[in-house]
């Protein structure tokens, strides 16, 4: 395989080779569909009723709880759960019950993928019910063969190292032959420790840039890629030559 539109730092670790890939992991959202689609701002609108309705609480004051929880806990969720006992179900089935129609299908992406060697698994900070819509939409949903979520991790979000280190537990992942893709460039700072290769989808979200603690470069990023379905139809279609 070629590696095109990659961007490769000076390693002091080595990579695997994406040709010797066997399992793929997958970030969802801003990962396998555009951040422009903006459905996280949904979902952060979501955030703001819940806690609104669940404390009686007018918008403004709900939004500097939500964001307050999500800066001192990682995600909002932790903080609802840790300090309210809130049932992460009920605020999940709240939060994720989203339009997603603003994610278009893909056949672009379900074809790279159905070329793209391995198995493919996804690692998301969100629910298995959001996953499932989202790949749906896309049209991907075959592809996958494990969606490891919020609550598979025990509700301990990325990039808290434990949940890698049990996701490769769990489904018997070697992770010196996997490569994690990601938009939030931290997330990958486990993955690459543990061994993975690693693939950031470039952001512009304030949140996965690099001058705002997102990590966006450095030895824990193997590639950065702008497109993913450009990045992966390049791979494979290197890979797998017409005719
Ligand atoms: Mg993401």
């Amino acid at each position: 395989m070629t590696q095109p539109q990659s961007q490769t730092a000076a390693h002091t670790r080595r990579p695997t080779p994406l040709s010797s890939i066997k399992v793929w992991i997958f970030d969802l959202d801003n990962t396998l569909y555009p951040a422009a689609s903006n459905l996280f701002n949904q979902i952060d609108q979501r955030m703001t009723e819940f806690i609104g309705e669940r404390f009686d609480l007018p918008w403004d004051e709900a939004r500097r709880r939500q964001k307050q929880y999500f800066r001192d806990y990682g995600t909002t969720l932790r903080g609802l759960m840790t300090e309210h006992d809130v049932d992460p179900i009920a605020f999940m089935d709240y939060v994720h019950d989203i339009d997603v129609t603003p994610v278009n299908p893909s056949p672009e992406l379900d074809t790279a993928l159905e070329r793209l060697p391995g198995r493919k698994v996804i690692y998301t900070n969100g629910s298995c019910r959001h996953a499932d819509n989202v790949l749906g939409r896309l049209g991907i949903a075959r592809h996958f063969d494990v969606i490891y979520d919020i609550v598979a991790a025990g509700y301990v979000p990325k990039p808290d190292p434990r949940p890698y280190a049990h996701l490769i537990d769990l489904h018997g992942i070697d992770p010196q032959g996997a490569c994690m893709v990601e938009d939030i460039a931290r997330n990958l700072v486990p993955a690459a420790a543990l061994g993975m290769t690693t693939v950031w989808v470039r952001s512009e979200v304030d949140y996965a840039r690099p001058d705002r603690g997102g990590v966006g470069t450095g030895d824990h990023i193997d590639h950065a890629v702008d497109d993913l379905t450009v990045w992966l139809s390049d791979l494979t279609s290197a890979a797998n030559p017409p005719g």
